[in-house]
């Protein structure tokens, strides 16, 4: 009985990234639903495709890091999840693709709401003909 359930629960978390895969015009392929899978079951909703690669290594399927970094650059530009540059030295992968900015500190990034930041900028800033498409904001914090 408990397994059935653990089956059933699952199944509909896989028919659930499938759609998620085939709303974002995202092609099926079995690493792909799998990758998929684990990101979006993972803790923390910012990741590198190092950590996500790490993640790999539990499970049965064998996937290269290539093969992560193409299908999370895949997943990016389809809109399934946003590719956050941090700064130079890593790429991270945010689950979150609504309107929001990030706050860092050491190495923890959290997201905060696009309504608790205000951003002021002079309308004359923006050359004419052009308007803001979007605006990315992370906030940096050390220790005082
Ligand atoms: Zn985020």
């Amino acid at each position: 009985m408990q397994n059935l359930t653990k089956d059933t629960e699952m199944h509909v978390n896989k028919v659930c990234i499938m759609g998620m895969l085939r709303k974002a015009d995202i092609k099926i392929t079995r690493q792909r639903v799998y990758l998929a899978g684990i990101l979006f079951n993972l803790k923390q909703g910012h990741f590198t495709a190092e950590e996500l690669h790490d993640e790999t290594k539990q499970g049965d399927l064998k996937v290269s890091l290539a093969t992560v970094y193409n299908t999370l650059n895949h997943f990016s530009q389809n809109g399934l999840i946003k590719t956050l540059q941090v700064d130079n030295q890593k790429t991270f992968f945010d689950r979150n693709t609504a309107h929001h900015y990030h706050i860092k500190s050491q190495n923890k990034i959290e997201d905060i709401a696009a309504e608790d930041v205000k951003i002021a900028l002079s309308p004359s800033k923006i050359p004419a003909g052009k308007k803001i498409k979007s605006i990315d904001l992370i906030i940096n914090l050390c220790d005082e």
